[in-house]
């Protein structure tokens, strides 16, 4: 890329939950839009809690004439309805998504046929060959639930091997985890771009909660700026942090 350039940008929408909810994406994804970014993506729920919102969302950017991709979680997944969702996809006209392992939603008891996000990405690349460019999710700061910081980067490389095209990385607010991670991603072969997730911050507790739930660390002075604020999230801006 030279200085000319501009740098590729995604933007990642959750699923309208309300009519409501569904007008407002219409005119924010119009605005987005004069921002001719390479692609949308869409968030999916666990145990498939969104699934037809997500690709409903999927299809009406794509008819838009932009690019969209799914996020598509196995968790709770049987083989079959991967295959079945696989073809739904490639229906649609879809050729990238973002494939991830989940988490269990509260009370859904089943594991499923998959257990590792790697699995996923293998199954996809078996049944479908180079039909999708595969982005999975990667953790600069460490996936929670990982044994270590190594288990974590060794299972990132599992999904790189399993076919993983691209990585789009948890948000983080420290710069040098994501440098570090792309180096020590290399040097395991590894090699995929790895794309920095980032997280507008526009609520204050709800982003202390999220950050909790995801390992993204919030370091003291943004912690110390929000704090200030309190719940006036009129307020709140990146601007008004600098
Ligand atoms: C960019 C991005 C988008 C996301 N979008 C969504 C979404 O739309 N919907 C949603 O529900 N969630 C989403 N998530 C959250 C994600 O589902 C959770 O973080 C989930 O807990 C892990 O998913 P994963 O695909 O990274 O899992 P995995 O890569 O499978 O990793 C999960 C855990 O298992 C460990 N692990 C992996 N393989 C092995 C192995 N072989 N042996 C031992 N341990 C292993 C890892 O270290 C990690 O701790 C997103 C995350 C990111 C980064």
């Amino acid at each position: 890329m030279n200085s000319t350039q501009k740098l590729p940008i995604s933007f990642e929408f959750f699923p309208p939950k309300t009519p409501e909810g569904a007008e407002k994406l219409v005119g924010v994804r119009q605005k987005l839009y004069a921002l001719n970014p390479e692609f949308f993506s869409v968030t999916y729920g666990a145990g498939g809690s969104t699934q037809d919102g997500t690709l409903q969302t999927v299809q009406a950017i794509l008819k838009d004439g932009f690019d969209a991709a799914p996020h598509f979680s196995c968790i709770g997944a049987t083989k079959v309805t991967v295959r079945t969702q696989l073809a739904q996809f490639q229906q649609a006209g879809i050729k990238r998504m973002v494939a991830l392992r989940g988490d269990l939603p509260s009370g859904y008891g089943a594991f499923g046929e998959f257990k590792y996000a790697s699995e996923l990405v293998e199954f996809i690349r078996a049944e479908t060959g180079d039909a999708f460019h595969i982005e999975v999710g990667c953790y600069p700061e460490t996936h929670p639930q990982a044994k270590s910081p190594d288990a974590d980067l060794l299972a990132y490389a599992m999904k790189v091997k399993a076919g993983a095209s691209s990585a789009i990385t948890q948000y983080f607010f420290n710069s040098d985890a994501y440098f570090r991670f792309v180096d020590d991603a290399h040097k395991l072969g590894a090699t995929i771009p790895v794309v920095p997730g980032i997280m507008p911050i526009t609520n204050s507790s709800q982003l202390m909660r999220f950050s909790d739930a995801c390992g993204a660390e919030i370091p003291r002075w943004i912690r110390t700026r929000l704090q200030s604020f309190g719940d006036d999230t009129a307020s709140i801006n990146p601007s008004a942090l600098m």
